[in-house]
C-alpha cells in the first residue's frame, strides 16, 4: 500500500480535475427524417494557453444529408473546426447552433449522440474485434460484420478463424491475437463509426495510413457509406473531394471559399484552384 500510493496520487489528482464544460439541459430532438442543421456563426477560437487564432471568424451552415468536404492545407484550421462542432472545446467567440440553438444548452451526452466521428488518432484497444467495433462487450455480431464489410474489411475478416472474436493484438491473446496494419485498424475505425448509426459521420483525413488503392477503394464507396446521414469528409487530397456537394475551404483558420468542385475550380484566382493544379500533376499521370 505505501509503495504504490505515490502513483494512485497521480490518478486521484486527475480524476479530481473538475469537468467546467457548461451543461446544457435541452434534449436533442431524436428526428426520424434526421433533419439538423449546423451553422457556425461567426466562430474563432484559441486553443487554451495559445496566443493564436486557429479559427477567426468562421461562418458555415451546412445542410443535412448532404456530403461537405473541408479541405485546406495542414494547420489550416480543419480539425479545430471538427472538434469545436463535436464540443470537445467550446468557441472562444461566435456560436455553433444546432436546429437554431446553440449547442451549449444542449444535453452534452445527447448531443454527442447525434455524431460518429473517425479522428486522426484514434486507437484500437487489444481486445476482440467485435467489442472494438461496438465499443462495448455484448455486441450484435451480424451488425458488427456489416460494418466491417461496408469499411471493405470483409476479405480480412474471413481470413480471422474466430471472426469477429479474434483478439486485436496480442497483448491478451498471445497465440490467436493478430495485428492489423494501419490501413486495416482505419477500416476497424470507419466500421465502429458506422455501428454507432449516428446521423453524423465525420471522417477526418480517413486515408493518412491507406495505400493508394485502399485509398480509391474507401473514396468510391464512401457515398454509400454514408447512406442517408450527414457526411463531413476532411482531406487536404483535393482529389478526395471532388464527388461531395459542397466543399469548404480553409485557410489560416477561416473559411475563404464554399461551393462545389465545378464553381470552385472554375475560379481561377481561389485558392481552390491553386491547390486543385498543385496537386492534379500526381493524378494526371
Ligand atoms: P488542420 O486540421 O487543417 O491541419 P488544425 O485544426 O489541426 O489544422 O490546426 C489549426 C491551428 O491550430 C494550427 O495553427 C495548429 O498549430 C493549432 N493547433 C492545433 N491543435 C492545437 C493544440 N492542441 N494546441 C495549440 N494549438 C493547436
Amino acid at each position: 500500500m505505501r509503495n504504490n500510493s505515490p502513483f494512485l496520487k497521480l490518478t486521484f489528482e486527475y480524476l479530481d480535475i473538475p469537468d467546467n464544460m457548461y451543461q446544457g439541459s435541452l434534449t436533442v430532438e431524436k428526428r426520424r427524417d434526421r433533419k439538423y442543421q449546423v451553422e457556425f456563426r461567426n466562430v474563432s477560437f484559441k486553443y487554451p494557453g495559445s496566443d493564436n487564432w486557429a479559427l477567426r471568424n468562421v461562418n458555415i451552415k451546412f445542410e443535412i444529408g448532404k456530403r461537405l468536404a473541408v479541405v485546406g492545407m495542414n494547420g489550416s484550421g480543419k480539425t479545430t473546426f471538427i472538434k469545436l462542432l463535436c464540443r470537445l472545446y467550446d468557441p472562444t467567440e461566435g456560436e455553433i447552433l444546432l436546429n437554431g440553438i446553440d449547442i451549449r444548452k444542449y444535453n452534452y451526452r445527447e448531443y454527442m449522440d447525434i455524431f460518429s466521428v473517425v479522428f486522426q488518432d484514434f486507437q484500437l484497444l487489444s481486445l476482440k474485434l467485435g467489442e472494438n467495433v461496438a465499443g462495448k462487450i455484448d455486441y450484435d455480431k451480424e451488425l458488427v460484420t456489416e460494418c466491417l464489410e461496408k469499411a471493405g474489411f470483409s476479405a480480412r475478416l474471413a481470413e480471422m478463424k474466430n471472426g469477429t472474436d479474434t483478439y486485436l493484438y496480442k497483448d491478451y491473446d498471445t497465440k490467436d491475437g493478430v495485428d492489423v496494419s494501419g490501413g486495416e485498424a482505419q477500416k476497424i475505425a470507419m466500421a465502429r463509426a458506422l455501428y454507432k448509426d449516428a446521423p453524423f459521420i465525420i471522417l477526418d483525413e480517413p486515408t493518412a495510413a491507406l495505400d493508394p488503392i485502399a485509398e480509391a477503394e474507401i473514396y468510391g464507396r464512401f457515398d454509400e457509406i454514408a447512406g442517408d446521414k450527414t457526411a463531413i469528409y476532411i482531406s487536404h487530397r483535393l482529389s478526395s473531394c471532388k464527388f461531395c456537394d459542397e466543399i469548404a475551404v480553409f485557410h489560416e483558420g477561416a473559411v475563404i471559399q464554399q461551393g462545389s468542385h465545378a464553381s470552385l475550380v472554375a475560379d481561377t484566382n481561389g485558392k481552390y484552384y491553386e491547390l486543385w493544379n498543385a496537386q492534379a500533376q500526381y493524378y494526371t499521370a
